[in-house]
């Protein structure tokens, strides 16, 4: 009827006025959640399929917003569709240099051990992105080796000749990168050839399904192999099971980086429980 019509309509609108108020309430405390360094990192492992050793770690952010700690999904699509994500980008890869020196300073730092950090597409096209990079590694006297730059697909083909020229640039510093959610864009294989990346990460929605579903089981062994054609190492993530585990490690020598490891932890605690301390 045209009462309930209306009811339901006038619920819809109180509905979006809550929403828009908690969007604008969102916005403002992302702003002071910069200012109030309320961002941290966590750190999950990345283990080799060979010999089960943990080789680097991915860092990924977090907020601490009061007392709760909010995941990266309800955040960083927000900070992405302003400059703001550069701040925080930049913020973070300080921390995790920070971090480095600090796992440096108390000898537990491998010579071959890496940490990932996710860099957005608008940070990648900035133009003294690379100047700001060299910065924070002088500031901290970290060598590039000891860094890893996860970029997404669409990111890297965005604008595909500038991309690759600065990939190179910051490959000549020892800093390594990894296409990152790899399948999930569209059609990039024709590109891959040309990315000079050092890694491969298979999308978890395709581990999913291994020991499920055949076509995914065909189509990472394609990715696989594809890999392996051009050179580059492959890293599955989302890796959850022991049914999972067992089916890469019959697959190939590649990465492995899921919850079946670890979940992601504290910097100070991912030190303590997979790195002794050594005189490297
Ligand atoms: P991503 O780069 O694909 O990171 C992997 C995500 O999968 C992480 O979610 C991780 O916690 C989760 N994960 C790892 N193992 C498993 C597993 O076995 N099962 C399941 N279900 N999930 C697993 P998280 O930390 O919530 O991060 C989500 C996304 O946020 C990241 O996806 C990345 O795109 C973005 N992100 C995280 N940190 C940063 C950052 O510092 N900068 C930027 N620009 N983006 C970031
Ligand atoms: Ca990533
Ligand atoms: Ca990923
Ligand atoms: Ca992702």
């Amino acid at each position: 009827s045209k009462k309930s019509g209306r009811n339901c309509s006038t619920l819809f609108q109180d509905e979006m006025a809550t929403e828009a108020a908690e969007l604008l309430k969102l916005e403002r405390d992302i702003s002071s959640a910069i200012f109030k360094d309320e961002f941290f990192f966590v750190l999950q492992p990345l283990v080799s399929s060979v010999t089960m050793e943990v080789t680097s770690a991915e860092a990924l952010i977090r907020w601490q917003r009061d007392d709760t700690v909010v995941p990266p999904n309800q955040f960083i699509p927000f900070l992405e569709e302003s400059a703001l994500i550069i701040d925080v980008g930049e913020k973070m890869l300080s921390k995790v240099c920070e971090f480095l020196a600090q796992m440096k300073s108390e000898k537990r730092l491998p010579n071959s051990f890496k940490i990932a950090v996710n860099i957005s597409g608008k940070q990648l096209s900035e133009v003294n992105f690379i100047e700001k990079v060299t910065n924070v590694l002088r500031k901290y006297q970290i060598a590039g080796h000891y860094l890893e730059f996860e970029i997404t697909e669409s990111v890297a083909l965005d604008n595909l000749k500038d991309t690759i020229k600065k990939i190179n640039e910051l490959k000549q510093i020892g800093i390594s990168f990894s296409l990152d959610d790899f399948g999930t864009g569209y059609s990039s294989l024709s590109h891959l050839k040309d990315l000079p990346v050092d890694k491969l990460k298979i999308d978890r929605s395709f581990i999913n399904d291994i020991n499920v579903d055949k076509q995914d089981e065909n189509l990472v062994k394609s990715i696989i192999q594809l890999a392996v054609n051009l050179g580059i190492v492959t890293v599955a993530e989302g890796v959850e099971t022991v049914q999972q585990v067992n089916w890469l490690k019959e697959n190939g020598n590649m990465l492995l980086q899921g919850y079946y490891f670890s979940r992601p932890i504290l910097p100070n605690d991912f030190i303590e429980k997979y790195l002794a301390p050594s005189t490297e």
